[in-house]
C-alpha cells in the first residue's frame, strides 16, 4: 500500500472503531459547533471512551454562553500522552478561555476562573487515565518506548504498529484492501 492508501485505511479503521474526529464532532455539537478542530486531530481507539467521557463532562459543565465561546483547537497523542488544546474568548470579557501550552485558564471573572479550572481538571484526569490505558485496545497499560517512540501500551500491543492494527481491524470487518 502507498501512503494515500494507508491513510485511507487508517480513516476507515477509525470510523469502524467509532473514534473518527467526524464522529466526535457529531456527538458534541455544543462544544465543536459542527467543525473539526483547526489543527490536525485524532483520537486513539483505545482512548475513545475516556475522551468521549471527558467531553460529556465538559458539555454538562458549560452554560450555553460558555460552550459557544469554547474552541477545541487540537486533540492528539504526543509522547504517549493525550493532549487536548482549548481556547475561546468572550467579547464581554466576562469569561475568557486562554490556551497556554497544555494549560487552560479563564479570566478575569471569578466564575470564569472556576469554570476554566474545572474544564482543565477534566482534561487532566482524562490524560492521566490515558497514560495507563493501551491506546490501541483500551486495556490497562503504561507509557513505554520499545522502538524509541513513546506510546501507552498493554503488554500484548507493546510492539504492534498502527499499520498492523488497522489492517487487523479492517480484516475483522471485511474491509481489508
Ligand atoms: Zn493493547
Amino acid at each position: 500500500m502507498n501512503f494515500d492508501e494507508l491513510m485511507a485505511a487508517h480513516e476507515r479503521a477509525n470510523r469502524i472503531q467509532g473514534c473518527s474526529i467526524e464522529q466526535l464532532v457529531a456527538a458534541f455539537p455544543r462544544i465543536f459547533h459542527g467543525e473539526a478542530p483547526q489543527c490536525s486531530s485524532h483520537v486513539s481507539p483505545g482512548w475513545r471512551e475516556i475522551v468521549w467521557e471527558a467531553f460529556r463532562q465538559i458539555d454538562d459543565l458549560l452554560s450555553e454562553g460558555q460552550a459557544a465561546r469554547l474552541r477545541v483547537d487540537q486533540i492528539k497523542e504526543k509522547f504517549g500522552s493525550l493532549r487536548i488544546y482549548l481556547s475561546g474568548m468572550a467579547r464581554s470579557g466576562a469569561v475568557q478561555l486562554v490556551e497556554h501550552a497544555t494549560h487552560t485558564h479563564l479570566g478575569p471573572s471569578d466564575q470564569g476562573e472556576e469554570i476554566g479550572d474545572r474544564v482543565q481538571a477534566i482534561i487532566n484526569a482524562a490524560a492521566e487515565k490515558c497514560a495507563q490505558t493501551c491506546d490501541m485496545c483500551g486495556q490497562p497499560g503504561s507509557i513505554r518506548a520499545p522502538d524509541h517512540v513513546y506510546a501507552a501500551r498493554c503488554d500484548a500491543h507493546r510492539k504492534t504498529s498502527w499499520d498492523e492494527w488497522n489492517l487487523r481491524v479492517l480484516r475483522r470487518h471485511g474491509g481489508a484492501p
